[in-house]
């Protein structure tokens, strides 16, 4: 017999002053089917998983509102590509509500594609099945990577047309976020000069995501500090795995420090710091060596919503917030270098890694070295393996020889055994990911023939990208050059 699913909601969004938001109901769509359900992360937040099955198709497509959800679509700004847009707003998403997880700590539940709201503008509030399935495939790769994301939680095809430059098939995606409150929330209220309504979005957020720092002197600073941290963290993580997030546009990126919003996202192959994916990147902003620099650009937007609540004197506040802006690059980069050291087996720290490691990254651009690769063989060459796999990933496979001889020496001041460190090497550098063609691959099995199989394979092995996985040994693999994907869409 059928139970309703209970859901222990608490919607402290929603208790909010009314101009942070919009009242909204899913609407409903003609025949939705469920694609997947990650019971896994349903049970992490508590959710009861069983009954919850019995009507997935119906709860994760909108079309069944569950007791307690209070639906609302979120308010919010941004600078897309450097312009500013005083309104954006959930245009496709609804926030069903939030529930506190298995480790007390508040998660969003959200359906992205439940239809229009106030924020749609001109959009018809849906999504396609194709970017459903890589928000799915990559936000969970991403979460199997070690690196703050939001998680996918459930699909489903809603058995409705979505019109773009074609007919699509229809799909909602259930996300699940430690918040949705990005740079543009805050953007939203500053651009309106609402500093009342600034300041209960602030303490908002630092009870939410940043409660040590609540008795701080000058909290507001604190906060964009903390903010600032955190996302110097998460950017040296994409840039560790070949990331590039596609937009990067103040309203993509979240003051909870998590990924946010896999539109054309992708990752890199062959190792180039200007690659670019997104067909709407023109003029290559979001590329993936921009990406800490765009950070940094988009937390002096933050800081400058934050000028009036830091100090009364917005001379101090705008010099204070600099320091912060400013010392994000240091942060970065020790972030980054770090993360770095771990990548090509280094424990402790001598002044010439940086050149040790930028030579390296100079010569996989200059020899087509697929990124992944390069740093999983280099991982199994600390072991003890032949050289040979290695010097493979180069387009002229001497070419990696005065690298190696330089790295060895290196390795011999270092003090871990080569078991050790081949162990450790191999945990942050990866045998999976997402690549490009293989998302493309399972996306239009999908779309065209109705066939998730080869989805289901992708998400299976990039739940473990650490591990070596005999049976999946063609994923690891760079594409082939008929088989290469050099755009991606939103
Ligand atoms: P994004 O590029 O995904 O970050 O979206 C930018 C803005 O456009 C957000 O306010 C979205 O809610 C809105 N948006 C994107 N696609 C649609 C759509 N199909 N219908 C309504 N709004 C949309
Ligand atoms: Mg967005
Ligand atoms: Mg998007």
């Amino acid at each position: 017999a059928l139970r309703a699913p209970t859901v222990a909601f608490d919607n402290s969004y929603a208790r909010l002053p009314p101009q942070f938001f919009a009242d909204q109901v899913p609407t409903p769509v003609a025949a939705p089917q469920l694609i997947k359900f990650n019971e896994v992360l349903a049970r992490e937040l508590g959710l009861d998983v069983e009954a919850l099955k019995q009507n997935a198709a119906a709860i994760f497509s909108g079309n069944e509102l569950l007791p307690g959800s209070q639906p609302i679509a979120m308010a919010y700004a941004g600078h897309q590509f450097g312009n500013f847009v005083p309104q954006l707003g959930d245009g496709r998403a609804i926030l069903l509500g939030e529930v506190k997880d298995c480790h007390g700590r508040r998660r969003d539940i959200q359906l992205k594609g439940p239809g229009p709201t106030p924020f749609s503008r001109r959009g018809d509030g849906r999504a396609a099945l194709g970017p459903v399935l890589r928000e799915y495939i990559v936000s969970e790769a991403m979460h199997a990577l070690g690196i703050p994301t939001t998680r996918a939680l459930a699909a489903v095809t809603t058995g409705e047309p979505v019109y773009r430059e074609e007919v699509l098939p229809g799909a909602i995606f259930t996300r699940v976020a430690a918040s949705h409150i990005r740079v543009g929330t805050f953007q939203f209220f500053a651009a309106r000069g609402d500093t009342d309504s600034l300041k209960i979005m602030a303490d908002y957020v630092i009870g939410r995501h940043y409660p040590d720092i609540g008795d701080r002197a000058n909290p507001y600073l604190a906060l964009l500090e903390a903010v600032a941290d955190r996302q110097a963290a998460l950017i040296a993580r994409w840039l560790h795995v070949g990331f590039i997030h596609g937009v990067m546009n103040t309203d993509n990126m979240t003051v909870s420090g998590e990924t946010i919003d896999f539109g054309p996202c992708a990752f890199m192959d062959a190792y180039d710091p200007a690659t670019v994916f997104s067909s709407i990147d023109r003029n290559g902003r979001y590329a993936y060596a921009n990406q800490p620099a765009i950070g940094q650009w988009n937390l002096a937007r933050l800081g400058e919503t934050l000028i009036p609540l830091i100090d009364p004197s917005v001379d101090t506040a705008i010099e204070l917030a600099n320091v912060v802006i400013k010392a994000y690059g240091e942060r970065f980069q020790t972030y980054w270098l770090a993360g770095m050291r771990a990548k090509i087996g280094l424990l402790n720290e001598e002044e010439g890694d940086l050149e040790l490691i930028q030579s390296l990254l100079a010569a996989m651009q200059q020899q087509g070295a697929d990124f992944t690769l390069t740093f999983r063989r280099l991982a199994a060459l600390a072991a003890g393996k032949e050289v040979t796999d290695f010097a493979a990933a180069f387009n002229d496979p001497q070419a990696a020889a005065p690298w190696l001889e330089r790295w060895r020496e290196r390795l011999a001041r270092d003090p871990r055994t080569p078991a050790a460190r081949a162990a450790a090497m191999r945990k942050v550098n990866p045998a999976f990911i997402p690549r490009n063609h293989r998302i493309e691959q399972a996306i239009e099995t999908a779309v065209e023939d109705g066939d998730f199989s080869l989805f289901e394979a992708l998400l299976k092995v990039l739940a473990a990208p650490y591990e070596d996985q005999p049976a999946f040994a063609p994923y690891a693999e760079p594409p082939l050059p008929a088989e290469r994907v050099l755009q991606t869409f939103c």
